[in-house]
């Protein structure tokens, strides 16, 4: 799927998985200023509006900034708290954090390749993992199985 991100995006790939050092300062004037508010400023976006949340095709999930590599659908799951869901990421798509902000202790996900915010992860999810990654679709770019050359 492509957004208007990734057409003035020179730094977007599906496959280069080389970490990117790029400022905010870039980051502004490439991204749109709703995915820059989530990913460069840690922004929410607001339960049940985004394009994810209650949508079950099959493909992958890369970072909507980066392209990296981020989510298989098969890991998505229908969870209740209005942002989509998943219970495994890929281990070279995502980083961790520690965040304090709001009140709250909360573990943040970050893409590992741009540094992006993607969302948080929680112990409250399905098995295998028993871990719920709750993420903005804005932060996400999905590509169907269909599309795969
Ligand atoms: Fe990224």
């Amino acid at each position: 799927m492509e957004n208007s991100t990734t057409k003035n995006n020179p730094y977007f790939s599906r496959t280069d998985r080389t970490p990117l050092k790029v400022s905010n300062d870039e980051w502004k004037k490439i991204l749109d200023p709703d995915l820059y508010a989530v990913a460069r400023e840690a922004a929410t976006e607001r339960p049940f509006t985004g394009k994810y949340n209650d949508f079950t095709g099959l493909g992958e999930y890369y970072c909507a900034v980066c392209g990296n590599h981020l989510f298989r659908s098969d890991a998505k799951f229908s969870s209740t708290c209005g942002w989509p869901s998943f219970f495994e990421a890929d281990k070279q798509g995502v980083v961790y954090k520690r965040d304090n902000s709001h009140g709250m202790e909360r573990i943040e996900v970050l893409c590992k390749r741009c540094e992006s915010h993607l969302g948080h992860v929680f112990n409250d999810g399905p098995p295998p993992t028993g871990v719920r990654f709750c993420m903005n679709s804005i932060s996400l770019d999905f590509v169907p199985d269909a599309d795969k050359k």
